[in-house]
């Protein structure tokens, strides 16, 4: 079906992140809930028509570990919509803040871990994709304990016109350190965030953010943005290991730590590719493939919800 403007009813506002906003919608003729995200976008109607033909690639996108695309479309001259669907537990960084501890269970990064690698791999291997922005608002998560990717760079004209807004806003930043550089950008990037994704839903606090504990990290404004680049170049990477946690006052899992050490070498050529990371039967992934935390994660995901639905 074609999506159009005035099928859409709004039900709700979910959020709005550097490139635009998110609700939650209906569309009528066929009664199906959907996320609409709208991009206000001021280039000429050459390139948005370009971006819309870039973006139709997403109907081939079919995974488990990829949220389904349903269409997209140029409203007004101004703004470009797409069309998604649904999830109805949000983004893992709204999750995060619903954790009992503010922290996700090991079983649960486990299963996180291995659908983003799967998620990463499909988009690679299939249709040649980088994700390009791997963070925890960017994966979402059913009722049914799935996880699943959004928002991938499919446009490389949509790319252009958000990029400047991308780099500049926010404070945190889930950037490799060779993106920073300029140097190449591969899928290896999108493993370095996850690492730091890992970190943060692990320990409870984002990395590099005003409230991480380092007093080395300055407060927002571009002054303090430009210091954090230099710092993720220069510094050596973010880790857990030897650290305490704060809750449970134990060590982190040995496991997970040294996968997360192994998403976080600087040096790209050194650093594991997502497929390099599944193929691995040892360590932090050994199970998750064969299911073996799949009933945590489905009794995890029910809690979530219902507090999610109590909020
Ligand atoms: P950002 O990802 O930077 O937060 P976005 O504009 O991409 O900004 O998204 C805004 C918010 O909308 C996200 O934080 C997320 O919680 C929510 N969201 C995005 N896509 C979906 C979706 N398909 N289903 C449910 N919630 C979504
Ligand atoms: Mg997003």
């Amino acid at each position: 079906f074609r999506l159009n403007n005035n099928d859409l009813l709004t039900l709700k506002n979910l959020g709005s992140g550097n490139s635009g906003s998110v609700s939650k919608i209906l569309h009528i003729p066929t009664q199906k809930t959907m996320a609409k995200k709208v991009i206000p976008i001021d280039s000429e109607a050459k390139i948005q028509t370009q971006i819309i033909r870039e973006l139709r690639i997403l109907h081939e996108c079919r995974s488990p570990y990829i949220i389904e695309f349903y269409g997209a479309f140029i409203n007004n001259n101004n703004t470009i919509v797409i069309c998604m669907e649904y999830c109805n537990c949000g983004s893992l960084d709204k999750i995060v803040q619903l954790c009992p501890d503010g922290q996700f269970p090991l079983a649960i990064l486990k299963k996180l871990a291995f659908s983003i690698l799967s998620g990463l791999t499909y988009l690679y291997t299939t249709h040649k994709i980088i994700h390009r922005d791997i963070k925890p608002s960017n994966v979402l998560m059913t009722h049914k304990g799935e996880f699943k990717l959004c928002d991938f760079g499919v446009s490389r004209e949509l790319n252009n016109s958000l990029a400047m807004a991308d780099t500049f806003v926010g404070t945190s930043t889930y950037m490799s350190p060779e993106r920073i550089q300029g140097l190449t950008y591969g899928v290896k990037s999108d493993v370095w965030s996850m690492g730091l994704m890992l970190i943060e839903l692990a320990s409870g606090k984002p990395v590099w953010s005003e409230d991480d504990g380092n007093p080395n990290t300055k407060s927002a404004g571009p002054e303090g943005i430009l210091d954090l680049l230099q710092r993720i170049v220069n510094e050596t990477p973010p880790s857990l290991t030897g650290k305490i946690n704060p809750i449970t006052k134990l060590n982190y899992d040995d496991n997970l730590c040294s996968f997360i050490n192994s998403c976080l070498i600087k040096d790209d050529n050194a650093r594991k590719s997502p497929w390099d990371l599944l193929g691995d039967p040892q360590g932090f992934l050994q199970g998750v493939s064969e299911g073996l935390y799949d009933k945590d994660v489905k009794v995890w995901a029910k809690g979530i919800r219902k507090l999610s639905k109590d909020k």
